[in-house]
């Protein structure tokens, strides 16, 4: 288990990942894509794999946002929640 990058703690037990504000937006993109922006996570890289799968959908992180593939509003709070994340820092706009 790796170390918060935060605090030091091991994630595990750190805390930080519950007071982080994180933001989701849809954006539409060239050709009728659609990709959901998730901002405001520190460990974008550990968490991807997991929202990739859970929502059965392809992903990468560009400037320390998450892009998922499709719109994924409806799901993404109660994902996150899974995943140790406060429901009352997740806002969509
Ligand atoms: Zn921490």
């Amino acid at each position: 288990m790796p170390n918060c990058p935060k605090c030091g703690l091991p994630l595990d037990i750190c805390v930080c990942k519950t007071l982080e504000k994180i933001k989701v937006g849809v954006e539409s993109r060239s050709y009728g894509k659609v990709v959901t922006i998730i901002e405001g996570i520190e460990n974008c890289e550990e968490i991807i794999g997991e929202l990739k799968r859970k929502l059965a959908c392809g992903g990468t992180i560009k400037n320390k946002k998450i892009e998922l593939q499709g719109n994924h509003k409806e799901k993404i709070k109660k994902v996150l929640a899974s995943l140790g994340y406060s429901e009352e820092n997740i806002e969509i706009v």
